[in-house]
């Protein structure tokens, strides 16, 4: 039925670079075979799921919405990807990104953008617009994204879909390819909360491939899902997540959804963090720094596309040709940033700096997590904006991701819900849920309270 759907929708919407039908028939009869031998199943056994095509899965083309990996075929699963499998999910397809997940409206894929199903002349978010939009058009129930600086978040604001950024290191990156390391994490998309927990237990847990990864139990997320009580609860409003930017009807939706808690039984206390007003500052010198190096490796010799390869032109040339034709303008963007900042002489001014205010949000978080249980603010602070409208504008781009960078610098726990359509332009609002590391069970027990 999801493969009819997306036959019938996906040509408008654009949420798949590529659908593995053939694969997909074969996971959904393995599981079918299994159940009639009276075999144990999977926990989320038959169901359908969209993969965004930044996560390796072996023989299946992965591109991370890239020229430079265009017919790349990944030799291995990532551990994601095992994961999925081993609990017997069926996986769709992989869908579209922002290339290198460096964007925030699924424009930067060098496959084409992607259309928001609420009004397909707008964007979905991003990078992980496609996931978002997989499951905001009924293609795919469950979807998988990944979370540098609010890409499974503001994508789910718009798409009135859930996203979870868990805590840093609770998913493995292991097979997920990298743009910024220290900020990167994938996590659940779904269109209620119950899902994106049901998902969450199957992704999370340790993973020896991951040096980064959390050797600890996986929080109770689906049992904190299915309570919807926050009586007792202490939830910050953060008094910089609000003021110039800030759409009126989002600002509207927002503090309904305030109101709401406190009539569950929540109470409602204001905060201040005056170092989040620098998040995004730090944020794009920091994630272009790791991204100037991480995509080193994209060298023409290693992986998909090869430039120049005539015997006429050396090795440093293939290279150079190789990635002038294979990146886009957003990523050589990033690398020239990444580069520039990271050079000597400068690295103390901008990286040093970056990395000084990523120490001070921490600190503004740790603070408020002393005062409050949760934090919560809106996703993003307009709805989706039509596509090509910031296209030619990086800075008035960056600013979709005001409310969910601080997450990624502190590396702790957030997730986007819906709260309802803007008045003034009947757009999807989200709101946005922040835990400390490591308690991500408190944004599904507030989650499944309000929605
Ligand atoms: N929009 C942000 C960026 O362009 C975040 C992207 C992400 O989370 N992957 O870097």
């Amino acid at each position: 039925a999801h493969l009819a759907r997306i036959n019938a929708v996906d040509e408008k919407v654009n949420a798949f670079l590529h659908v593995d039908r053939q694969g997909a028939l074969e996971a959904a009869r393995a599981v079918d075979a299994k159940r009639a031998a009276g075999e144990k199943l999977g926990p989320l056994a038959g169901v359908p799921l969209a993969l965004k095509d930044i996560f390796t899965t072996e023989g299946v083309p992965t591109t991370v919405g890239s020229k430079i990996l265009e017919g790349w075929i990944p030799p291995y699963d990532a551990t994601l990807t095992k994961r999925l499998k081993a609990a017997d999910v069926v996986i769709l397809g992989k869908t579209n990104m922002d290339e290198f997940a460096m964007g925030s409206s699924t424009e930067n894929s060098a496959y084409g953008p992607t259309g928001n199903p609420w009004d397909v002349t707008r964007i979905p978010g991003g990078s992980g617009g496609g996931s978002a939009a997989a499951l905001a058009s009924f293609q795919a129930p469950l979807a998988i994204g990944t979370d540098t600086g609010g890409s499974i978040r503001q994508p789910a604001a718009v798409t009135a879909t859930v996203g979870v950024k868990p805590t840093y290191g609770a998913v493995s990156r292991y097979g997920m390819v990298a743009f910024s390391s220290s900020l990167d994490q994938g996590g659940p998309c779904a269109r209620t909360v119950l899902d994106a927990a049901l998902l969450h237990e199957v992704i999370a847990g340790h993973d020896p491939l991951d040096s980064t990864s959390i050797d600890a139990p996986v929080p109770p997320v689906v049992e904190a899902a299915r309570s919807g009580d926050v009586r007792g609860m202490r939830v910050g409003v953060v008094r910089e997540f609000s003021g110039e930017g800030y759409q009126a009807g989002v600002m509207q939706r927002f503090e309904e959804s305030v109101e709401l808690l406190r009539e569950l039984g929540a109470e409602v206390v204001e905060l201040s963090c005056p170092s989040f007003t620098k998040a995004l500052a730090a944020y794009y010198l920091i994630a272009p720094s790791e991204c100037s190096s991480n995509l080193a490796r994209f060298d023409a010799m290693r992986y998909g596309l090869r430039v120049g390869d005539d015997g006429t032109h050396s090795a440093e040339e293939v290279t150079a040709l190789t990635r002038e034709a294979g990146f886009g303008d957003e990523v050589k963007r990033r690398i020239m940033l990444g580069t520039y900042a990271l050079s000597s002489g400068y690295y103390d001014a901008y990286y040093g700096s970056a990395q000084k205010v990523r120490t001070l949000i921490s600190r503004d978080f740790e603070r408020a997590f002393g005062e409050v249980d949760v934090i919560v603010s809106p996703t993003t602070p307009t709805t989706a904006f039509p596509i090509g409208e910031r296209a030619d504008d990086p800075m008035a781009m960056y600013l979709a991701d005001l409310c969910t960078i601080p997450s990624n610098l502190a590396g702790n726990s957030a997730m986007s819900l819906p709260c309802g359509l803007a008045p003034e332009d009947g757009l999807p609002v989200g709101l946005q849920i922040i835990a400390p590391a490591m308690a991500d069970e408190r944004l599904y027990r507030v989650g499944s309270a309000v929605e």
